[in-house]
């Protein structure tokens, strides 16, 4: 215990611990190696399941770490895995605007390197200012390697051949370098000094549980020398914690999974939770912890224990929950005033909130903290949101992301929820997108690949609608008819002839229109439009030949000049390079009479 704590009730809690990481570089088996060390080293029962969480105390790391730890070092009661791996659930897991996790472990896989999902985790613990470590898993793939079970990693890596040695160096090179790019200084653990400002590598196996004691030794050293302080804390006091599930639970009605931070709650205790539209102030009605393998039977998984102290994952039950949001506060009140308690859980709440605007794309996440990881990468994407909300897609999102202004914006993005059966009939009928997924890169990605295709497809109805620029000149002794209308044989020199489009010539610096265009002819028969290149008879109505067009004249196709605007701003890129050298042609010639021409 603390000399500067005087509370009688001051007292130490054990360090929150997330694991986060790229899919499948082994989270979940880091997670299962550390929970199976500690069920083989320690007493039976040493290791405690909480809800979501699983506690590992101080004596069991010591056996697992065996000559790397000496408990008489620390005062720590142990650490506390949360045990949803990835960094969504770490995303939700805050805690008074902060990480809840007061540390975490970023698993990369040694032949994979920084992976998107790597990066994801990585800018959200730079956010959250978490300190971390990288745990460099599956060592033992390093061909030729030679495992020893469970060993600590140094005595391990010594007893490799040079080349094996030499191509794991490699590889745990590559990864400090990475994480150096990202402006993390770091290097192999044993030789970091300063794990403040340092980022300890520490390469792993979770297959053969090699590094798997180093681990638990720097996890354990970092939390004691830079988190104690953190981790004193009136432990009487009123428990404060973050709701890291929602759930039905038979027997129980909904009831909330949280995980307890600070103080104590007690089964008579009332608490104020985040809720979708309001705050929740209820009577807890039961505290449940997991009932332990051996005793469960047919009865509840659930045992009822009265009261329970941080930090500590625990099932809430109690009346009027339903409304209650994943990654919420949950605050006991005890004897202070309710108002004030709720004042401080909307405190954190608005704190969270996403920013939303009048038009936008509709989001929907499992968690508030997903809610805000997802927010702040559309913000980097420049995607706007016009309604963020915790919960699955339901018809009412459809109906607003169907009344977008922006056709870019009739979309959904639903990360980690399910889609309501009514409303995927709904967005079916509605033109509505749903992109879901459960890696926010991914939900990001498809939803700027489907707003390239919407532009795409607009522009080419824009283009559809347009008059295309085009040059021709009447072919020399190619007078069909003379007048009413005219009909005569042309070249298109560039661009795209349209029919019933009108047709204008320059004399000197003025356009003057000459007629309209009111049939093409390519060898007889009739076409909608001519291409550079082609030679074809058209009607011009209006002119006569001899009498305002003459044969070897250079015409024009008169385009409107919000349609040269458009062309010029919006479709350069769209039409093709002879129609562009038309267009530019055509405007020098207005700009030489008119600077502003078609701007
Ligand atoms: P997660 O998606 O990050 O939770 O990854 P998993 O823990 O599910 O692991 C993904 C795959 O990698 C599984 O097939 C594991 O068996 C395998 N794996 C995980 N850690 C190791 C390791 O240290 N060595 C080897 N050889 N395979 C591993």
């Amino acid at each position: 215990m603390s000399d500067s704590t005087t509370s009688t009730d001051a007292a130490l809690r054990t360090p929150i611990v997330a694991v986060l990481g790229h899919v499948d570089h082994g989270k979940t088996s880091v997670l299962d190696k550390v929970r199976g060390s500690a069920v083989i080293e320690g007493e039976a029962g040493a290791i405690t399941q909480h809800i979501g969480a699983t506690a590992v105390p101080l004596d069991v790391i010591s056996e697992i770490a065996g000559e790397l730890v000496d408990p008489t070092d620390f005062d720590l009661p142990g650490l506390l895995f949360i045990d949803t791996p990835g960094h969504h659930s770490f995303a939700t897991l805050r805690s008074r605007g902060g990480a809840l996790a007061d540390i975490a472990i970023l698993v990369v896989d040694v032949n994979d390197g920084f992976q998107p999902q790597t990066e994801e985790a990585i800018e959200i613990l730079k956010r959250s200012e978490t300190p971390f470590i990288v745990a460099a898993n599956k060592i033992d793939t390093v061909p030729g390697w030679n495992p020893t079970e469970d060993a600590p990693v140094q005595a391990t890596y010594e007893s490799q051949s040079d080349r094996v040695r030499g191509d794991l160096d490699e590889k745990l090179y590559e990864i400090i370098g990475q994480l150096s790019d990202r402006g993390f200084s770091a290097d192999l653990y044993w030789r970091v000094q300063n794990f403040q400002n340092n980022v300890g590598v520490v390469p792993v196996s979770a297959m053969t549980g090699e590094g798997i004691p180093d681990l638990l030794t720097v996890m354990m050293g970092l939390s004691q020398r830079y988190m104690k302080e953190a981790m004193e804390i009136d432990v009487a006091g009123p428990g404060v914690g973050t709701v890291l599930e929602v759930k039905e639970e038979k027997g129980f009605g909904t009831t909330l999974d949280v995980v307890l931070y600070d103080g104590t709650v007690r089964e008579d205790d009332t608490i104020v939770v985040g809720g979708a539209d309001s705050t929740i102030v209820t009577d807890v009605r039961a505290l449940l912890k997991p009932r332990p393998l051996s005793e469960i039977r047919t009865e509840s998984r659930f045992e009822n224990v009265d009261e329970l102290k941080a930090a500590a994952g625990i099932k809430i039950a109690a009346p009027e929950l339903d409304d209650a949001m994943s990654g919420a506060p949950m605050r006991v009140v005890r004897d202070r005033e309710i108002d004030d308690v709720i004042g401080e859980v909307e405190a954190e709440l608005a704190d969270i909130a996403v920013d939303t605007v009048e038009q936008g794309i509709v989001v929907k996440a499992d968690t508030l903290g997903s809610l805000e990881a997802m927010s702040n990468a559309l913000e980097e994407a420049e995607v706007p949101i016009v309604r963020a909300e915790v919960g699955d897609v339901a018809p009412r999102d459809i109906s607003v992301a169907s009344t977008a202004e922006d056709p870019m914006h009739e979309a959904i993005l639903a990360f980690n929820v399910d889609v309501l059966a009514d409303a995927r009939t709904a967005a079916e009928n509605q033109d509505v997108r749903i992109f879901e997924s459960d890696v926010i890169y991914r939900l990001i990605e498809e939803y700027e690949e489907f707003v390239e295709e919407r532009e795409q497809a607009q522009q080419e109805t824009i283009l559809d609608k347009i008059t295309r620029p085009a040059r021709f000149q009447i072919l020399p002794d190619h007078t069909f008819r003379q007048n009413d209308p005219a009909v005569v044989g042309v070249e298109i020199l560039a661009g795209t002839v349209q029919n019933n489009t009108n047709v204008a010539l320059f004399d000197g610096k003025e356009p003057k229109r000459v007629g309209q265009l009111k049939g093409i002819q390519d060898a007889g028969e009739d076409v909608d439009q001519a291409r550079k290149g082609d030679r074809v008879s058209v009607a011009i109505d209006g002119p006569t030949v001899g009498r305002g067009i003459e044969e070897g004249d250079e015409l024009w196709t008169e385009l409107p000049e919000k349609h040269a605007k458009i062309l010029e701003q919006e479709l350069l890129e769209d039409i093709e390079p002879d129609e562009r050298d038309a267009l530019q042609m055509y405007l020098d010639k207005h700009r030489r009479r008119d600077p502003f021409w078609g701007k």
